[in-house]
């Protein structure tokens, strides 16, 4: 047993040395993509469900590299770690600047949607940064919405002064993933947030197991009682379509029955008006 253990132990060990080495590289490759402006910015349309009508786009930010695309729920962690997300977030923000600025002076109402990390969200300059680009490239901070995660808000006094600052820059604020974290069901009325993002492991419950059984009218109820703005998430069919469709105050969503993330173009094309 002594010698299986030791074994065992032994290939556990190579595999995390392999995983540290592996993770390494990751960093070391994220730095170098970084520092190139390599990566990129995909747009996926947020609805009106009911309509289908686009009212703002998720910016979605993207890795290719000798032709294989890294996917963000890889990286982005590794960039958390690894002190780079700050520099990715800008390096985002840029990027939708420049693809964006003249669509969103055009579409007042429309705005695109930004996912920051907790070290953005409690950076202290991260508000001011933000409000010298947007203002460089003449768009309004209300055309910028920021998505923060459930994680990042677990400290809920922290959280909330941190999302007051933004607010008061005129920022609209939604909790991403809603329902997956552990805390948020039990601080959202203090949080102070604008409105929530169902995620879509929930939205995936309609359609295929009863209704009676998904815990989304109970989500939807709670967010109306704080008076919060609803976008679903990952919507995929039109069963799931024609059940958020049906809700009143109309809820917004998001999903590939409407559109996966695309280039810059996709996205200002479907805002031009038909002639
Ligand atoms: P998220 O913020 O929840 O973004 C939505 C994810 O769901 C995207 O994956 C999108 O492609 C995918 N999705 C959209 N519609 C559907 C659908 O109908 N069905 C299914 N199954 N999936 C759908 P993506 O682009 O791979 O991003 C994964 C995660 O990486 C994001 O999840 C977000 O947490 C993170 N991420 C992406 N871009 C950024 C960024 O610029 N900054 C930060 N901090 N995180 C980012
Ligand atoms: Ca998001
Ligand atoms: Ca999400
Ligand atoms: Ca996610």
């Amino acid at each position: 047993i002594t010698t299986f253990g030791a074994a065992l132990g032994g290939a556990a060990a190579v595999i995390l040395i392999l995983l540290q080495r592996n993770n390494l590289s990751l960093k070391a490759r994220l730095q170098h993509a970084l520092s190139q402006n390599r990566l990129t910015v995909e747009y996926q349309p947020i609805v009106d469900v009911a309509t289908g009508r686009p009212v703002a786009a998720e910016a979605l930010v993207r890795w290719r590299e000798n032709g294989e695309w890294i996917p963000p729920d890889v990286f982005i962690p590794v960039a958390e770690k690894a002190g780079l997300i700050n520099r990715l977030t800008i390096c985002v923000i840029d990027h939708v600047l420049s693809d964006m600025a003249a669509s969103l002076d055009a579409n007042p109402d429309f705005h695109i949607s930004i996912n920051i990390s907790a070290a953005d969200l409690f950076d202290r300059h991260f508000g001011a940064l933000l409000a010298l680009r947007l203002k460089e490239a003449n768009v309004a901070n209300n055309q910028i919405a920021l998505e923060i995660t459930e994680r990042s808000t677990a400290n809920a006094a922290d959280a909330k002064e941190a999302i007051e600052r933004l607010r008061s820059r005129g920022h609209k604020i939604y909790i991403d993933d809603f329902g997956t974290g552990y805390s948020s069901l039990a601080y959202l009325g203090e949080l102070n947030v604008d409105g929530i993002k169902i995620d879509k492991s929930f939205t995936q419950t309609i359609g295929t197991s009863s209704v009676s059984v998904s815990i989304v009218p109970q989500i939807i109820d709670m967010a109306r009682a704080h008076g919060l703005a609803i976008v679903v998430e990952g919507i995929e069919t039109t069963a799931q379509r024609d059940y958020f469709a049906a809700l009143k105050p109309k809820v917004d969503g998001q999903g590939w029955l409407f559109g996966r993330p695309a280039s810059a173009i996709t996205i200002k094309k479907a805002l031009e008006p038909v002639a």
